[in-house]
């Protein structure tokens, strides 16, 4: 393993990722693609390696959340389609085109003017767009035919721009009541109809998150967009009980013990604020995260790492840097290595359990893990590449 100076690490199961798209592949219409959602970093777990395994395993085209985002897979090598799913400034369209990156529209105004920019900027290529409707996420996209209509005519006049798909997004596939899922999916299809009816041909159709790709198999259309799941959790404690689909969680954070003390004289307070004061002969061990990194500073006198196998508790406050464990009674030593959140012997942190006592979800926990933690790669049950941020090469 490579030697890091300050021991804290995410471990990337390539081998999960992998099993992960092979369980929805199965589990969805044979004919719909995959299209793995590599946002914010890949959810934490690394956007270049995750986007290569993923497209060597199944998934065909990539989603990102800016056009930074994509770039970073372009720069990397990487030649599937790549849709930004927000909105885009327009002042990024010319970059778009000339990187190949394909944008999320609904609005006419912007198709005209992003069509202008391209025929301003001679040789940029054209731009490809996917269509945005919305039918009851209330974030982005079109909300009647009308205005549906009119961005569809404005683009396919758009001699720059061309019409690649058309999508929505829908707001409680995750949940167990379904009758707004159900709504959402009867409207887009409605939108669908009408332009079928208009003799328009539709380009590729996506709707499903996660969430519904398990929930709802039979609404994968051409393609669903696939997060959350890729990384081997489930998108809500309901839609892990169906039992439809079993994921594999791909990643784990460890860490190696900074350093060990016997709390044997005064004062033996803890951290800033003093909020932990540990017994007498109490062991307590220093690990090197903290709340920079992505551990929140709410699990404070709260969270439990996994230290030979058995769970033991995060006392005092968290730090930027650091954070201490008590380990009790027993021994430690130092470059003793420590799980954070993952397996250990039998034992386990689950992240799904970490995001209930931060009272948010698994997502947040993963996507906010900081880029200064290096993530090592795991292929074929070997660590094959480690990446190191490029801050402190
Ligand atoms: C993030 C995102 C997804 C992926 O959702 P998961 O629940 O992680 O599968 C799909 N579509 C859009 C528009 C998104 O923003």
């Amino acid at each position: 393993m490579t030697k890091l100076c300050r021991e804290v690490w995410i471990e990337v199961n390539l081998d999960a990722i992998k099993k992960n798209l092979r369980a929805i592949r199965y589990h969805i219409t044979k004919k719909s693609k995959i299209m793995a959602v590599v946002k914010a970093n890949a959810y934490g777990h690394g956007s270049v390696e995750v986007a290569r395994h993923a497209l060597e395993h199944g998934a065909s085209e990539l989603a990102v959340a800016s056009v930074e985002e994509g770039i970073v897979l372009r720069k990397a090598g990487i030649t599937a389609p790549i849709l930004v799913l927000g909105f885009t400034a327009l002042s990024c369209v010319k970059k778009s085109a000339v990187w190949n990156i394909t944008l999320s529209a609904f609005q006419v105004s912007w198709i005209k003017k992003a069509n202008r920019i391209l025929e301003k900027e001679a040789g940029s290529g054209r731009l490809a767009i996917h269509i945005i409707v919305d039918t009851g996420m209330g974030r982005l996209g079109v909300r009647t035919e009308e205005d549906l209509l009119a961005i569809v005519k404005a683009v396919r006049l758009s001699k720059y721009l061309s019409w690649e798909g058309i999508f929505t997004h829908f707001s409680t596939a995750d949940e167990e009541d379904t009758t707004l899922t159900k709504l959402q999916h009867d409207k887009f299809i409605s939108f669908l109809r009408f332009l079928k009816n208009q003799d328009i041909e539709l380009p590729t159709v996506h709707m499903s998150n996660t969430a519904a790709a398990i929930a709802f198999p039979e609404f994968s259309a051409d393609m669903i967009r696939l997060g959350i799941g890729l990384y081997g959790l489930y998108p809500s404690a309901y839609i892990k009980q169906l039992n439809l689909v079993k994921l594999t969680p791909a990643l784990s954070l460890k860490a190696r013990i900074a350093y060990v003390k016997t709390m044997r004289t005064e004062p033996r307070t803890i951290s800033y604020g003093a909020t932990y004061i540990a017994e007498p002969d109490e062991v307590i061990a220093t690990l090197p995260i903290g709340y920079a990194d992505g551990y929140s500073r709410a699990l404070s006198n709260c969270g439990f790492v996994l230290h030979r196998g058995r769970r033991v508790p995060v006392v005092g406050r968290v730090t930027m840097d650091m954070i201490m464990v008590s380990l009790g009674e027993s021994e430690g030593k130092q470059g003793e290595e420590v799980v954070i959140y993952g397996h250990q012997k039998g034992a386990e942190i689950p992240v799904d359990e970490v995001a209930e006592m931060l009272n948010t979800i698994n997502y947040e926990v993963v996507s906010t893990l900081s880029r200064r933690i290096p993530r090592f790669y795991i292929r074929d049950g070997e660590i094959f590449k480690v990446s190191t941020p490029v801050m402190y090469v």
